[in-house]
């Protein structure tokens, strides 16, 4: 049986006071929460420390939202999985479609990010998705195929529980649009297969999730009507009260 995850990107949003305010207040909300699911609070670098401090003792886990794949060197600007580490966070979003269509980050930066994640003993968040473009001329799952094909490739999976594929459309990143249960069960179906081809047996513990404008008002929906395994959460992660919400309405 697999746990939910309900992972919350804060993106480049949250001074330190905000930030330790909205983590302390989050965790007012939901002082019991992860006999059920697992929770992931992912702020930026900056305030990794300040969000440490504040669930420190609790089984809220701590994540980070990029990392680079080499250890050490000449790298200005970029963070190890190592430096990951010792900042105290467990997890990683590796393929983010904002890293992916802002930044110019390929399918194979992916995959080197995916390893070096999983080779320090992160657990890693791989991000796919198609952009509305691709769904409307019926691309997606080729897309996608290709994208989680690629992350995955030539990956040692020692412990499939720390692999999750959040299926992001980029259509509803941010938008207010969601993903119906039946197009999210759709995508989760071929990464499923996909996993499956790859890990074998072991892919049963791999979670898929979904992310793309999810909120307490959809989440019961999304969750209670497909095969999807938790949410990554932006914009309503950002408010104590609907993350908090977004966590209980995934556990029951
Ligand atoms: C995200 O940033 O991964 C995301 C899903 O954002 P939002 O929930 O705001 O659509």
């Amino acid at each position: 049986m697999r746990k939910p995850l309900i992972a919350a990107n804060w993106k480049m949003n949250m001074l330190r006071w905000e930030a330790e305010e909205l983590a302390r207040s989050f965790l007012e909300k939901v002082p019991d929460l992860t006999e059920y699911t697992d929770v992931v609070l992912i702020p930026p670098y900056t305030v990794l420390d300040v969000v440490k401090g504040v669930i420190d003792g609790t089984n809220v886990k701590l994540g980070a939202q990029n990392v680079f794949w080499e250890e050490k060197g000449a790298f200005t600007g970029e963070i190890s999985p190592g430096m990951l580490k010792d900042s105290g966070c467990e997890w990683v979003i590796v393929g983010h479609s904002e890293r992916r269509h802002v930044l110019g980050e390929t399918d194979d930066m992916v995959k080197k990010k995916a390893r070096a994640a999983l080779d320090y003993g992160l657990n890693v968040i791989v991000c796919v998705g198609e952009t509305l473009e691709e769904r409307e001329s019926g691309k997606h799952i080729k897309i996608i195929t290709g994208q989680v094909e690629i992350a995955l490739s030539d990956l040692e999976l020692e412990t499939p529980h720390s692999l999750v594929i959040a299926y992001e459309p980029v259509w509803a990143i941010g938008t207010g649009k969601h993903a119906t249960p039946d197009e999210a069960n759709d995508v989760q179906g071929t990464i499923r297969e996909i996993t499956g081809n790859i890990f074998g047996d072991k892919a049963t513990d791999v979670r898929i999730i979904y992310g793309g404008s999810v909120t307490p008002d959809n989440i019961k929906e999304l969750i209670g009507e497909s095969h999807i395994d938790g949410a990554l959460v932006g914009g309503a992660g950002l408010k104590a009260e609907s993350l908090a919400e977004i966590v209980k309405l995934s556990g029951e």
